[in-house]
């Protein structure tokens, strides 16, 4: 018996927890067909105080009566409210065959004997009502499983005596939807969860505390690349275990959604399956396939040149980490598994010249095309004109040609490094080097083409302008010429001079390989002096010249095609056993190793970072022959790789 005293008004109401921990359930069979009918929970049943019949010789002024029991749904959790009228104190306790939870309210009479409440919701199946003795009237739940349940009497409402019962757990459904796998976990009214992995053998369990399961034990086996079954069953009388058996250990994350507060979402994502490429001549196309389209953030970095590939929501699957390509322009493929809901794919390139993604109209993912430089390992000669004892043109302000050509030469030969040529330059300081030094620059490392740098000048201050100059005598020096020049002009927009031949230039008459010089202004009129002057014109400029010699080799690699006269030279080097299958059960055994780390290198990825909130690494203690995962997720610095990934 539990009374309850003024003493208690420190705390704001009483609870009295129990659980009921006998399995045995079922009491169906007692009811009468009669009784068989289900009364609405929403609808109170009302015990009106008829006039004294059955128990009227009980009925006394110190006792109190009960008014009224009714049953209600509050956010998928069973209550049910006895009214009194007035105090009464009261006990609580459970029997056995058939499984009851019995509620004593003490000094209590009950003026008539009320119909049963049938509730069938899974765990009560109906409530009665009787008086006892004559002092206590007995409320029995006859309840269809094992079940906790609470009882309150606040002190603001001391005369109702408040039952309540466990949220439903209603289901679970597994399903693959648009290459993603789910496991939906529906009951009634907002669901709280915890999650933990388990390893030998792997498992993700989703823990429903304060929850009871609507059914027996579920256990659904499935077919599916990660999931073979998916179990629910009543972990403790008040938590209800969800159990996904997986094939090996992967990522996860769950989630509730607002709008459905009782749906608890377990989310394997997409599968990254592995990657295919292809090329020709002008490209390479990587093609990285998953098990749909998930969402993609690219990057491009540099030091060394990478595209690199972020898939959201995503596990790879695949034990193919790098895949060679070695075709000029994508040296190879990384894939890993960056943080535990991204996949990274990561190209390493011999040089960036761009590239263009499309989604594979087939629904695997994306494409990534990155071309190739027509540049790719051509050897350029750079000449900045003058140097040492040879100052150049000298302008109005004193700037001398020998400096500002050095600097634009030098910029010139870093952009088309980084666009796979091997450059050479005639002088990287402030010496003197003769013309035939240069010419023989050229011809020492067999060049493809010469390209000297000068700043133009005249008598008067007058002349302005861009100009490129080449010698007849050299072959395709005038297409060069031309190029340079109609790219320089569009970037610094100066007066366009003109592609002009000159033979008596020996830098360009003597060299081996198509030549040509550029005058990119004149030092001698004031107003270009000063262009040059500023360090973001002679970037200009040297981007106008690199991208003339671009469009050169682009024209000659085109011209050389055409009169290679169709011999297939683009047979795509693709590689069909890329792709693992799917359902890769021989590396069952394996677990995620979270061998990716962001790497110093790579700066911009840092908001990608953030750990699901719902992996809940907590022992389960209650059950100790399921150990917690060792590798569960948590991801080691990899200090072995300071780069973005192995
Ligand atoms: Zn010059």
């Amino acid at each position: 018996m539990r009374l309850i005293s003024p003493k208690t008004s420190i705390c704001a109401f009483l609870v009295v927890l129990g659980v009921i921990f006998l399995s045995v359930c079922a009491c169906a069979g007692q009811i009468s067909a009669a009784e068989e009918q289900h009364i609405n929970p929403e609808i109170p049943v009302s015990f009106a105080q008829s006039s004294g019949t059955g128990a009227t010789q009980l009925a006394t002024a110190e006792r109190v009566s009960v008014l009224q029991i009714s049953a209600s749904d509050k956010d998928g959790s069973t209550t049910v409210e006895i009214s009194l009228s007035g105090r009464a104190s009261f006990s609580s306790f459970t029997l056995p065959d058939p499984l009851r939870l019995v509620l004593d309210i003490e000094g209590a009479v009950l003026q008539s004997r009320p119909d049963p409440i049938l509730i069938n919701d899974g765990i009560i199946h109906r409530v009665r009502v009787g008086q006892f003795n004559p002092s206590i009237v007995r409320v029995v739940f006859d309840l269809s499983r094992v079940t906790s349940y609470t009882v309150v009497q606040t002190e603001d409402k001391p005369d109702v005596i408040c039952v309540s019962f466990p949220k439903r757990v209603t289901g679970v459904e597994f399903f693959e939807r648009d290459g993603r796998a789910e496991a939906v976990i529906s009951g009634e009214g907002s669901l709280q969860y915890e999650t933990l992995s388990l390893s030998g053998p792997p498992r993700i369990v989703v823990d429903l505390p304060g929850a009871v399961l609507a059914s027996d034990a579920i256990e659904m086996p499935v077919s599916h690349p990660q999931v073979t079954c998916v179990r629910a069953s009543q972990f403790q009388p008040d938590t209800v275990r969800v159990v996904l058996d997986l094939v090996k250990a992967t990522t996860y994350s769950v989630s509730t959604s607002s709008d459905r507060p009782g749906e608890v979402v377990v989310d394997l994502g997409y599968r990254i399956l592995g990657a295919e490429f292809s090329g020709d001549e002008k490209s390479t196309t990587v093609d990285v396939v998953s098990s749909g389209n998930p969402e993609v953030k690219f990057m491009v970095l540099a030091v060394p040149h990478r595209i690199v590939m972020d898939f959201e929501n995503s596990t790879l699957d695949t034990t193919e980490r790098v895949i060679p390509v070695g075709d000029g322009v994508v040296e190879r493929i990384r894939l890993a598994q960056h943080s535990p809901m991204t996949v990274r794919a990561v190209l390493d390139l011999n040089y960036y010249a761009g590239h263009s993604t499309a989604v594979d109209p087939t629904g695997r993912g994306p494409k990534v095309e990155v071309f190739k430089s027509p540049i790719a390992k051509t050897v350029i000669v750079i000449d900045p004109g003058h140097g040492g004892m040879d100052p150049g043109a000298i302008g109005p302000t004193g700037l001398q040609e020998k400096a500002v050509v050095l600097d634009i030469s030098k910029k010139v030969a870093t952009q088309l490094q980084a666009m796979g040529a091997e450059v050479v330059l005639t002088r990287s300081d402030d010496v003197s080097v003769t013309l035939p030094e240069r010419v023989k620059a050229a011809s020492n490392v067999r060049a493809d083409a010469f390209i000297s740098i000068h700043a133009n000048a005249s008598r008067t201050g007058e002349p302005t302008g861009t100009e490129t100059l080449y010698s007849g005598t050299v072959s395709m020096s005038r297409v060069l010429a031309e190029s340079v020049q109609a790219a320089l002009v569009s970037q610094i927009g100066q007066v366009d001079r003109g592609a002009r031949e000159r033979n008596d230039l020996m830098v360009i008459r003597e060299a081996k390989c198509p030549a040509c010089l550029v005058e990119v202004v004149f030092m001698s009129n004031l107003k270009e002096e000063l262009l040059l002057l500023d360090p973001a014109f002679r970037q200009k400029a040297a981007q106008g010249i690199t991208t003339g010699i671009m469009s050169y080799f682009q024209w000659r690699k085109d011209r050389q095609s055409q009169v290679s006269g169709g011999r297939d030279e683009k047979l795509p080097v693709t590689r069909d056993d890329a792709i693992l299958p799917a359902d890769n059960r021989a590396q069952s055994k394996e677990v995620v190793q979270p061998e990716e780390q962001s790497g110093s290198g790579e700066q911009p990825q840092s908001g990608d970072q953030s750990q699901p909130e719902d992996q809940s690494q907590s022992v389960d203690q209650s059950q100790p022959e399921e150990q917690l995962h060792p590798e569960d997720l948590s991801e080691p610095d990899d200090e072995s790789r300071p780069d973005d990934m192995p």
